[in-house]
């Protein structure tokens, strides 16, 4: 039995209340945001269960150690306060299943981590991977599972993310580099939340690919473009990542647009929302996000998640701003794009 980290005296305490107050789809003062964790944690019942869009903010609000969303969560699936009709959180798990269909590379002790996304078999070539490829893994016996929490679903999760750790386990290998962010969060962030063990290092690809572009500096043509950077959910787990974008855009001369959108402020890319809360929803936060973009005079949106990519990336491009993956914005900085 899998239980979650969270201490409500914690709370009770907490300076800010930051999780709720910093949420951007409520309303929210410190006070008010204590008493409802309080109260979540506690099984009653909170206005948060109908308002939160599952945009995993919270993860990152909190500096106090807690999992306000993963708590959220848990209650929901309690209470039986689904995101979405049963039919299609199911249609959704049975696609993550594991059934025995995954691809590897010629695995070695450090080895790539594809997830559950066909985009990096065509994506992860070139001089930047040369060091590590053809070491990779590929399909549901690897992928985390973990967008499942958006449909109010830990349930699959805890089941079936500790069998994926052994999957990793029994390859032998010492250092996994996961390519899809929300894999990352999951191993780097879920996994402790829930005291499951990872044995073996977990490094996030934005850590990896500044550190290949620092081997290869000599390489490197400043672009020169304006771009603004599309965050997604997942990156709110591994926020003590989010300083690479930065750190990758200045090691290749880009510059990241200051707009109102983005770190901490960052808007989703509304694929969920047209999901489990309609197109309303989804509408208006794409185009306040896509505003901003343009108004700041960004000329390439960079994303990180395919997913997002695959959701936004018709409808920047129809504003005049190019959508790009930093896979491949760090291929055009080495003239390989
Ligand atoms: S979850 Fe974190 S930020 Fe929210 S009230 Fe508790 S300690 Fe404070
Ligand atoms: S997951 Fe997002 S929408 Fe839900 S409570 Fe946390 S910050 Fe608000």
């Amino acid at each position: 039995m899998l239980t979650l980290k969270f201490d409500e005296n914690v709370c009770k305490t907490c300076p800010t209340g930051d999780c709720l107050v910093k949420c951007q789809y409520m309303n929210v003062d410190k006070d008010t945001a204590k008493e409802e964790m309080v109260k979540i944690f506690r099984g009653e019942d909170s206005f948060v269960f109908n308002d939160c869009v599952t945009c995993y903010g919270c993860e990152e609000y909190c500096k106090r150690g807690n999992h306000p969303f993963y708590l959220i969560t848990e209650r929901r699936e309690e209470k039986g306060l689904l995101t979405t009709p049963r039919a299609i959180t199911r249609q959704w798990i049975n696609i993550g299943e594991p059934q025995g269909k995954y691809r590897l590379g010629k695995v070695k002790e450090k080895v790539l981590s594809f997830g559950f996304m066909p985009e990096f078999l065509g994506w992860v070539k070139g001089r930047l991977f040369e060091d590590v490829m053809p070491s990779f893994v590929f399909g549901q016996e690897f992928f985390c599972n973990v967008v499942y929490i958006h449909f109010a679903n830990t349930a699959i999760i805890k089941e079936r993310l500790p069998t994926i750790v052994d999957n990793f386990k029994k390859l032998g290998v010492k250092e996994v580099v996961f390519m899809h962010d929300e894999c990352y969060g999951s191993f780097a962030n879920l996994a402790p939340a829930y005291g499951i063990e990872v044995p073996f290092k977990v490094t996030h690809y934005y850590e990896y690919l500044y550190n290949r572009l620092q081997e290869l500096k000599d390489e490197i043509r400043p672009l020169n473009i304006k771009v603004a950077y599309q965050r997604p959910c997942s990156s709110r787990l591994s926020a003590e990542k989010h300083h690479y974008v930065a750190d990758i855009m200045k090691l290749i001369g880009v510059d990241l647009v200051e707009r109102e959108y983005q770190d901490e402020n960052a808007l989703c890319c509304g694929g969920i929302f047209s999901m489990c809360f309609g197109y309303g929803l989804a509408d208006d936060v794409q185009k306040r996000n896509i505003d901003d973009m343009a108004e700041h005079g960004a000329e390439y949106c960079v994303f990180n998640c395919p997913a997002c990519q695959g959701t936004l990336g018709e409808k920047v491009a129809k504003r005049g701003i190019k959508p790009v993956h930093m896979i491949d914005l760090c291929k055009m900085a080495i003239g390989e794009k």
